[in-house]
């Protein structure tokens, strides 16, 4: 494959730390550990140069093995990865994304994220800094947070100076969280789009701004979504099993959504949370206990 295959007119964006992420990615969440490997094997055969992961999808194995049989250059492809909730405390970061680099077979990752705040547990602000410290080591290139919200974001801004590259949030039509995305226009952060589709438990795809908008443009309700979050900056990363669809996902860069239909589409917000369709950043798993 070559690399111009590979990027399939995705748009590459700058983050603050200087390196570039494809717009569009593969997320591997839910997928089966012992599929994984073929699974992102097919999305990097179709184009894909971005994949998501986490050690507690217990598939980080199975991406680093797509990636080596991929025959492509470790530089072009992007690989996130992040911090899990019981490792935030102490220097138990470093030795997570030493384990994750062993599992991904990987000397370093492009993006290392800390999962979630769990703002009562109050260790978000050690691992912060234990990451710009890995970022330092060359072990990470950009690092980033997950499921922060504003007061957690000015937290670590105001603690150590570092605004993170990216806040990987829910968000999708119905929960488009403007507070964070305020936050981070006003300091260089970039969003990033988990559950862009709605895990398919929102009746997004079903929704009439977004089929009248398939319908004019010949397209399917997901390509539709996916371009709104394209349209709107955002960086996501949909998952699917099937061929068929990360090819339908990854296509979406021949027709564009007029300023009618994002609007048509910005108005499905719900400001006041009914939208969610994942956990709530403010208690979900309170009851980690560091270090345990
Ligand atoms: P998603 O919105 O991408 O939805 C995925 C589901 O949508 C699939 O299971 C499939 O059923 C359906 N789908 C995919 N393509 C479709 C198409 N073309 N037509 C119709 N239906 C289609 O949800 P997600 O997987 O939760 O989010 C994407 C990625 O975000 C994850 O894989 C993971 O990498 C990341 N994520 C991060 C967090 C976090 O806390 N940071 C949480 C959840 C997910």
């Amino acid at each position: 494959m070559s690399k111009s295959e590979a990027t399939a007119g995705v748009p590459s964006i700058l983050l603050k730390s200087g390196h570039t992420i494809p717009q569009l990615g593969f997320g591997v969440w839910q997928i089966e550990p012992s599929d994984t490997a073929r699974v992102v094997s097919e999305a990097l055969s179709v184009g894909y140069r971005h994949i998501d992961t986490a050690p507690v999808y217990g598939n980080e194995p199975g991406v680093g093995q797509a990636v080596a049989a991929s025959g492509l250059d470790r530089e072009d492809v992007f690989i996130t990865t992040k911090l899990w909730n019981d490792q935030q405390s102490d220097d138990n970061p470093k030795t997570a994304l030493y384990r994750s680099l062993e599992a991904l077979s990987v000397e370093y990752v492009d993006l290392y994220l800390i999962h979630w705040p769990m703002p009562k547990v109050g260790t978000y602000l050690n691992a912060w800094e234990k990451l710009i410290e890995l970022r330092d080591m060359g072990l990470t290139r950009s690092i980033g947070v997950s499921n922060h919200l504003p007061s957690h974001l000015d937290r670590l801004a105001v603690e150590t100076g570092v605004v993170p590259d990216v806040d990987q949030i829910e968000l999708h039509p119905a929960h488009q969280q403007q507070d964070v995305q305020a936050w981070a226009s006003a300091h260089g952060m970039r969003v990033e789009s988990w559950g862009p589709l709605g895990q398919g438990k929102y009746p997004l795809l079903q929704s009439e701004p977004v089929r009248a908008a398939a319908e004019a443009h010949g397209t399917s309700s997901a390509q539709v979504v996916i371009r709104w979050h394209l349209q709107n900056g955002l960086i996501l990363f949909p998952k699917s099993s099937r061929r068929e669809r990360m090819i339908e996902n990854l296509h979406v860069f021949e027709f564009e959504l007029s300023a009618d239909e994002m609007a048509a589409i910005d108005a499905m917000d719900r400001p006041d949370g009914s939208g969610r369709v994942g956990s709530d950043p403010l208690v979900f798993n309170d009851g980690v206990v560091p270090d345990s």
